[in-house]
């Protein structure tokens, strides 16, 4: 038996012809937390089942070879009808099968979180079902109540938006790897909102490119300040999909950063999966310049997004950044680890930097320093914070630790 993380309770549907292999992966399902497991055995009985249920289903696992309508079809009956839930593909057949399944389902729209093996255990379904609350749990983004476009045009104009920044350090010495710029709006009678407030509507009313600009010049003027107290840090900054398919972009920061006296290889873009894929023509464009240029670039929210690591590996990324999910409490979570632990071997297999994120406490640090994580990020070392702040961090930090180096 796996230990779960906490998950909301969830419903869940099993397409499956084989009796006992369905009754299998409906047991599984509720060991995995499902309040209620839905079962059909072909297409068309599901399909006349999702119509019935009261409550929308947030996970269904898919066999694909089935008499009368087989997974293929139903895979593309539901993308038409753009169900909500995300898919888990089962199946004993080959690899490349699968794959191609996967990928036309995609290509429909449908959200698949992966492809569990017959027969189906806890230990293959719980991870990724936890990709699936990856995404709805963790990002902040949709947590928090959405302001008004206008008040936040206005308060553009007022400049109320600035960037905090959050320390990340390596683990083997604990010296400054770098700080991510974060922004914050400094609201006059609300005080300070975080992202998840304005981003997403700064996003669609494509206002966040010029913001963006703005961050950064920010960003730059900090990191003059602290190379003048005599900390010369790297300084990432996150992008939109509106930047990304900007592709004058990487001539346009390495201007500022070259007329600022600093150079690109100080500077890093963060990147969710989501972002980087989303019109990948651009995108790769605008991230192979970056590279080009000198720009570190960073996979953000690794393991919450549904892009495949071949998809991934066409980036020329240099960091990966594994989601907090995976790493806050990770010392009490054998799944969690077991996660962690894939997605560092890989990071190392492909040359990339792996960075922990949301390291809260002392036993997450010792957790992801154990399975060989490069950086860590979050509160343990340091909240995001306003530029002045971050010299006496670093004293703080540099005093409490005293074998950290100077920063690499
Ligand atoms: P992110 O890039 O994944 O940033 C990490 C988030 O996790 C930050 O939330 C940070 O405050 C929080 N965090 C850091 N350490 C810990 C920890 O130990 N525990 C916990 N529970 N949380 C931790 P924040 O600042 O609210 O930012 C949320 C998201 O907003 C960011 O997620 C990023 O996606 C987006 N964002 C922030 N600034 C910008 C920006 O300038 N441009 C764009 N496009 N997105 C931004
Ligand atoms: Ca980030
Ligand atoms: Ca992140």
């Amino acid at each position: 038996m796996v230990s779960r993380p906490d998950m909301p309770p969830f419903q869940a549907m099993i397409l499956e012809d084989h009796e006992f292999q369905r009754k299998i992966g409906a047991h599984v399902l509720k060991l995995c937390g499902a309040e209620a497991v839905h079962e059909a055995a072909h297409g068309a009985e599901a399909i006349a089942l999702l119509e019935t249920l009261k409550e929308p289903i947030d996970i269904m696992v898919c066999d694909l070879n089935m008499p009368g309508m087989d997974g293929l079809e139903f895979l593309r009956h539901i993308g038409l009808r753009q169900s909500g839930f995300s898919v888990i593909l089962a199946s004993g057949m080959d690899a490349s099968i699968i794959r191609a399944a996967e990928m036309m389902a995609r290509s429909y729209g449908v959200r698949i979180i992966g492809i569990a093996e017959k027969p189906l255990s806890e230990g293959k379904l719980l991870p990724l079902i936890l990709r699936h609350f990856g995404q709805s749990i963790v990002s902040p983004r949709q947590q928090t109540k959405p302001m008004p476009v206008n008040e936040i045009q206005d308060a553009i104009a007022r400049l109320e938006f600035e960037p905090f920044f959050q320390p990340k350090v390596y683990m083997h010495n604990c010296a400054l790897a770098g700080v991510e710029a974060l922004m914050r709006w400094r609201h006059p009678t609300l005080g300070l909102i975080p992202p998840g407030a304005f981003i997403p509507v700064m996003e669609s009313a494509n206002l966040i490119s010029d913001v963006t600009f703005m961050l950064f010049e920010k960003a730059l003027e900090g990191a003059l300040e602290w190379r003048a107290a005599g900390i010369d840090t790297s300084v990432a900054i996150n992008l939109s999909v509106d930047s990304l398919v900007d592709t004058s972009l990487p001539d346009k920061l390495s201007k500022m950063v070259t007329d600022a006296g600093l150079h690109p290889e100080s500077f890093t873009v963060e990147v969710t999966e989501t972002v980087a894929m989303t019109d990948l023509g651009h995108s790769l464009e605008t991230l192979a310049r970056l590279r080009m240029k000198g720009f570190g670039l960073s996979i953000d929210d690794y393991g919450t997004g549904f892009s495949s690591m071949q998809q991934l590996t066409r980036v020329p990324f240099s960091e990966l950044k594994i989601d907090q999910v995976f790493v806050t409490g990770a010392a009490r979570q054998d799944v969690l680890q077991a996660l962690l632990g894939t997605s560092v071997t890989m990071a190392k297999r492909l040359k990339l930097k792996s960075v922990a994120e949301g390291v809260e406490t002392e036993q997450d640090w010792q957790t992801v320093a154990r399975l060989g994580c490069d950086v860590a990020q979050g509160f343990f070392i340091g909240k995001p914070m306003p530029h002045g702040d971050v010299v006496g961090w670093y004293e703080d930090w540099t005093g409490h630790h005293k074998s950290a180096a100077s920063s690499d």
